[in-house]
């Protein structure tokens, strides 16, 4: 399972980033940048679910 991320969609509101912070991380702009490259551990899933449920502009995914 991987992450991915929407840099277009994202507004900065800093969900993600509160909510996994081993997982993500903001920009200059406060942007998310992923900060875990290919699949994400299992002890990380949890809390990656976690942020993609509760990014209000749906910029983020997991994908198989
Ligand atoms: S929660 Fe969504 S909109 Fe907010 S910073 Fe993260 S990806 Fe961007």
């Amino acid at each position: 399972v991987k992450v991915t991320t929407d840099v277009e969609k994202c507004q900065g509101h800093g969900r993600c980033y509160d909510l996994a912070p081993t997982v993500f991380d903001a920009d200059e702009q406060g942007r998310v940048m992923l900060l875990v490259a290919g699949d994400i551990s299992d002890d990380l899933r949890g809390e990656a679910r976690n942020a993609v449920d509760n990014c209000p502009e749906h910029a983020l995914a997991l994908t198989d």
